[in-house]
This record gives C-alpha cells, sequence and structure tokens, in this order.
C-alpha cells in the first residue's frame, strides 16, 4: 500500500506554498551562492515567500538538491548547478554569497578547494556585482576572530588565528574574503555587506555534517556515545537559523556596511550541552571524552551591540526563552505531495 501511495503522491499536481505577489517593478533577481546548503535554503524560503526571484547556484557539495525542492518549477525560482570558483555571467540586483563548506570536518576535507571557494569564488562574485551593479552580502564567520583573547567578541576584535593550523585553510580564507570585499568597495564602489555568522543551528543540516549540534543528537538518538571532544569546557554560543535568515535579510537592506556579528549571546561549555541533550533525548548514550582537536577556540560569545543598534536585531525570545521555531512569523515548514518535509 506504501508503494502505491508513493506512486500516486508523484502524480499530484505540484503545490508551492503561497507566495506574496510582488510587481515585476518591485521584484529583486537575487542570487544565492551555497542556497542549497543548509543556512542558504532557509534563507531561499523566506525570499521566495517574499516574493522574490530567487536563483541558487550551488556545486552540491554539502548542499542537496532536497533543501529546495520544493521550488523547483515556480516561476520565481532557478536552480544552477554552478561551482563559483569558475566565472560566472548572469544578471542580478542582489547577491547572498554563502558558498563554502561550514562545518570542521567538509573545510578540511579539501584545504585546497576551500581555500579557492572563498577567495578566488569572493573574487568571482564581487567581479560579477562590479558588472551588474548589485550590493553584495560575502557570509563571513566567528572563525575570523580565530581562539580569541577577547571575550565576548566584538567586530573590533581583529582577532587570533594560527595561520597554518589545520583550520587555517577555512579562518585565513574567509578573512581574505572580507579584505577582498572592503578592497573592492573601496576600488571599485561596490555596495558590500559583511555577515559574522557565529555558531547556527536548525532543520536540513546534515546528518553527518560533523558539528556538535547534528554530532551529539544523531549519537543520543541512536544510543552512541555522545563524543565531547577534550576537557568540554570550551563555549559556544548557538543560534536559530531563522534569527540568522531574518538579520541576514536586515543586513543586506541595511545602509551599514562595517562587518555585522549575528549570533546569539547564550554561552554554553560544550559539557553542558551534551548533558542537555543526553537528558532531553533519553536513552543509553555515555558521555566520553575524546581527544581534544588542534587549535579548537575555547571561548565564543558574540558581543551583539552592533547588531541591535544598527539593524534592531536579535535572537527572537519568548516568555524570557528564546523560541525558534514559534516565533517567527517568517518560520514554516513545508509539507510537499511527494514525500513529507524537507526539513
Ligand atoms: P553548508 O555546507 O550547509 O552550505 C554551503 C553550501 O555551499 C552547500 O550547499 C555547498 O554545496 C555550497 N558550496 C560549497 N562550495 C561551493 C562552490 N565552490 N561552488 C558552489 N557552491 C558551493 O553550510 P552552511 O552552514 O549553510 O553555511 C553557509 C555559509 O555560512 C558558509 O559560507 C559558512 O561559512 C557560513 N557560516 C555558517 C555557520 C553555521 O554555523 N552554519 C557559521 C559561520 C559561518
Ligand atoms: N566575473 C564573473 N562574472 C561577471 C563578471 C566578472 O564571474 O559577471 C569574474 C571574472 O571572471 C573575473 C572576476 O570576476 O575573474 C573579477 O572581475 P573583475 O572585473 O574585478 O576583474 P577583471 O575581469 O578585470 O580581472
Ligand atoms: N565538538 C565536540 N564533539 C563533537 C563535535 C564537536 O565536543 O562531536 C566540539 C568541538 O571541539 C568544539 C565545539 O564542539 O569545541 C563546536 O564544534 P563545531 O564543529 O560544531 O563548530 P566550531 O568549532 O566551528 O565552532
Amino acid at each position: 500500500l506504501e508503494k502505491r501511495l508513493k506512486e500516486i503522491e508523484y502524480r499530484v499536481p505540484k503545490k508551492y506554498p503561497e507566495v506574496k505577489f510582488l510587481t515585476y517593478k518591485d521584484r529583486k533577481r537575487i542570487l544565492i551562492t551555497g542556497g542549497a546548503g543548509f543556512v542558504g535554503s532557509h534563507l531561499v524560503d523566506r525570499l521566495m515567500m517574499e516574493g522574490q526571484e530567487v536563483i541558487v547556484v550551488d556545486n552540491f557539495f554539502t548542499g542537496r538538491k532536497r533543501n529546495v525542492e520544493h521550488w523547483i518549477g515556480h516561476e520565481n525560482f532557478e536552480l544552477i548547478h554552478h561551482d563559483i570558483v569558475n566565472p560566472l555571467y548572469i544578471e542580478v540586483d542582489q547577491i547572498y554569497h554563502l558558498a563554502s563548506p561550514a562545518s570542521p570536518p567538509h573545510y578540511m576535507y579539501n584545504p585546497v578547494k576551500t581555500i579557492k571557494t572563498n577567495t578566488v569564488g569572493t573574487i568571482n562574485m564581487l567581479g560579477l556585482a562590479k558588472r551588474v551593479g548589485a550590493r553584495v552580502l560575502i557570509a563571513s564567520t566567528s572563525e575570523v576572530y580565530g581562539d580569541p583573547e577577547v571575550h565576548p567578541q566584538t567586530e573590533n576584535y581583529w582577532g587570533h588565528v594560527n595561520p597554518i593550523g589545520p583550520r587555517a585553510c577555512y579562518d585565513e580564507a574567509k578573512r581574505v574574503s572580507e579584505t577582498l570585499a572592503y578592497s573592492y568597495e573601496k576600488q571599485e564602489k561596490i555596495e558590500v555587506r559583511v555577515a559574522r555568522i557565529f555558531n547556527t543551528y536548525g532543520p536540513r543540516m546534515h546528518m553527518n555534517d560533523g558539528r556538535v549540534v547534528s554530532n551529539f543528537i544523531l549519537q543520543a538518538l541512536t544510543g552512541q556515545d555522545i563524543t565531547v571532544y577534550g576537557h568540554g569546557q570550551q563555549t559556544r554560543s548557538f543560534q536559530y537559523v531563522s534569527d540568522l535568515v531574518d538579520g541576514l535579510i536586515k543586513l543586506q537592506s541595511s545602509n551599514y556596511s562595517q562587518p555585522v556579528n549575528l549570533g546569539n549571546p547564550d554561552e554554553h561549555t560544550i559539557e553542558e550541552f551534551a548533558t542537555i541533550i543526553h537528558k532531553m533525548v533519553g536513552g543509553k548514550s555515555k558521555i566520553i571524552h575524546k581527544d581534544a582537536v588542534e587549535d579548537d577556540p575555547q571561548r565564543r560569545k558574540p558581543d551583539i551591540t552592533r547588531a541591535n543598534h544598527i539593524l534592531g536585531w536579535q535572537p527572537v525570545r519568548r516568555n524570557g526563552v528564546r523560541d525558534p521555531v514559534t516565533s517567527h512569523p517568517g518560520s514554516f515548514h513545508f509539507t510537499v505531495p511527494w514525500g513529507g518535509s524537507p526539513a
């Protein structure tokens, strides 16, 4: 019966979520590089729902078609299989440049490629922005602060990055990406926005992403040991993806061109975090300690004063607690006729 139902489902004409209607004049053509990835696909959803024209460019290194499959065929949506290390000639009004592996095991898998994507790839997007007069937002990272000596991290802090360590291919390439943005701004008068994104979690994170949130939840669900790397006293601050998307759109629409931290200032040790997940999921897992990873940043917490003042942004709070799923008017879950929710 299940098989038969699946066959029938495939024949159901595709239904799209109801998008706002914008006239041709009001609609922007927005390019999202890395739009089939975790963060990118949520940004696609929000912009599509606003009625914008969205063009996703992705090479599917870590992204998946199923993250955006609910839009394929919609007249405002286009998906281009392309590696941004190669030039790209299209006409757009705005660019969100998110293409880059983000999880440590992914960006360390092919360090040279990570550097190319964030340097040559960024040059191509800035070259495109220059040619068509588009504004470009660069997805930078809290990793530009490295293993920080300043806590919490403000945008004025220059960072503490080991230039030859295992994380350098990502950290240094993102730092160059920022430098490129400001060099193009100065030299070519391009409008740039730089978001320094802190640890983010939410639906569509890859199961085998390798980052701490998906690792711990998966381990707890499958009854495997929960693996804390090192002593577990290192800290991180996690924001929910819809908060981030909100911040990215606000930043892109603002007239502020300096870097802006986007993250949740609630700081937890990794040990604490393992305990929370262990308790919530239950099951037979034990929390175990593995070797520390090299150059692991020991403390991380964003100072979001700037985002708050300039964009009026902060992670959403509800009843004193940040409630990720229900408190965003723009957050929603799709059910698609050919098989469940992409989340
Ligand atoms: P992700 O791995 O889910 O998404 C990255 C996307 O970029 C994928 O779809 C991948 O296929 C695509 N991509 C990679 N290399 C490409 C190339 N050369 N050409 C075209 N596409 C390419 O990661 P994410 O968590 O969604 O991160 C998105 C962006 O946000 C990244 O730039 C990342 O550095 C930044 N960021 C994310 C976090 C986080 O916690 N998620 C934190 C800081 C910064
Ligand atoms: N580029 C691109 N798409 C465009 C315009 C440029 O991919 O629409 C690439 C181009 O291949 C070049 C890079 O962006 O390598 C930088 O462009 P820029 O104009 O700054 O440099 P130039 O072409 O003068 O070297
Ligand atoms: N971490 C861990 N166990 C895991 C995965 C990660 O203890 O299975 C730790 C990791 O050493 C780091 C923190 O969790 O201190 C966050 O790691 P993640 O890879 O999620 O992101 P990043 O280091 O880039 O912030």
